[in-house]
């Protein structure tokens, strides 16, 4: 059999469901979802490898019009290397809507000069189905799309016929990655990806996006996986929010995040969770660079 191998990047604004679309593609929680924007940090790679095609998909975070802290900054340098060297982008929209950053996106892409597929996601909220054919027809004139797929993420519809047309565009090469492998990213990585989220999920409009968590421990002892996460947040009013009344709201994020854990690395968990005050650190490109954000 000939094998097929190729990078797939995921575009697009935040909150449009790209982690969401990867981790469907994958069938397992990869990637950390939030109906907050900003939740994907890093470059995450998910690695699909069926018969003789492998699929190396690249999660993004969103690009932000708004570049002026240095994490938003970061983010930006992210996403635009995630669309250099792949073989296939997917450009994903939220429906029908077409906002300024989606314009903003489509321009980057397009100067890519790469294959592109539109994929016009959360199609399961319309109301009025009616309304998406005509639609789609107005956003074939945006530009020139390989296929453009209406879908739905969540709800799994439609998906693995998007996968089928991504498949088509897979040049033909040996396989990057062994078969078992899933992802570039190590467990602790993953670790801390879990509590971050867990962490914007229960506390998201409270506290803003000024958290950052460090896996300190990462350790096998008998059957049990111990875990230690230091949070770092900017001001000590956030560390007494994360903290709740009588610990109660750090022991429910640690929960949580436990059972996510459990069930991602197989393993019974013990986790501590850790908080410590470091004012500044999401406008501090050298702090930035010492939580580990350095890796584009
Ligand atoms: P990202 O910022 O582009 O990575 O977006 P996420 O994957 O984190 O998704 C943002 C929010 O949209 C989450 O609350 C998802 O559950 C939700 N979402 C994603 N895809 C769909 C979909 O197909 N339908 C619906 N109803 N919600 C979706
Ligand atoms: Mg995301």
């Amino acid at each position: 059999m000939i094998e097929r191998s190729g990078y797939v990047a995921i575009v697009g604004r935040p909150n449009v469901g790209k982690s969401t679309i990867l981790n469907r593609f994958l069938a397992q929680k990869l990637s950390i979802t939030s109906s907050k924007p900003q939740t994907t940090r890093h470059q995450v790679l998910g690695i699909k490898t069926e018969n003789a095609h492998q699929i190396i998909f690249v999660d993004t975070p969103g690009l932000h019009k708004n570049a002026e802290k240095a994490i938003n900054r970061y983010m930006n340098r992210a996403a635009s290397s995630a669309i250099k060297d792949v073989d296939l982008v997917l450009f994903l929209i939220d429906r029908t809507a077409w906002t300024d950053e989606d314009q903003m996106v489509l321009e980057q892409v397009q100067r890519s000069h790469l294959p592109t597929m539109l994929v016009v996601n959360k199609v399961d909220l319309l109301d009025d189905k009616t309304v998406l054919l005509p639609h789609l027809q107005e956003l074939a004139k945006k530009g020139e799309f390989a296929a453009i797929v209406p879908l739905s993420a969540l709800l799994q519809h439609n998906v693995e016929e998007l996968e089928r047309e991504i498949i088509q565009y897979l040049p033909e090469s040996d396989h990057f990655f062994p078969e078992d492998q899933i992802t570039n990213r190590s467990q602790r990585f993953l670790a801390a990806e879990i509590v971050r989220e867990k962490i914007t999920r229960q506390l998201g409009d409270e506290l803003p996006y000024s958290i950052a968590v460090e896996i300190e421990e990462f350790g096998q002892q008998d059957d049990v996986l111990h875990i230690s996460a230091l949070i770092f947040v900017e001001r000590k009013g956030q560390k007494k929010i994360l903290i709740g009344e009588k610990g109660a709201r750090q022991r429910s994020i640690g929960t949580d995040a436990r059972v996510d854990m459990e069930r991602l690395f197989d393993s019974k968990v013990m986790l501590r969770l850790w908080i410590k005050v470091k004012t500044g650190w999401s406008d501090d490109e050298r702090a930035l660079r010492s939580l580990g954000y350095d890796d584009v």
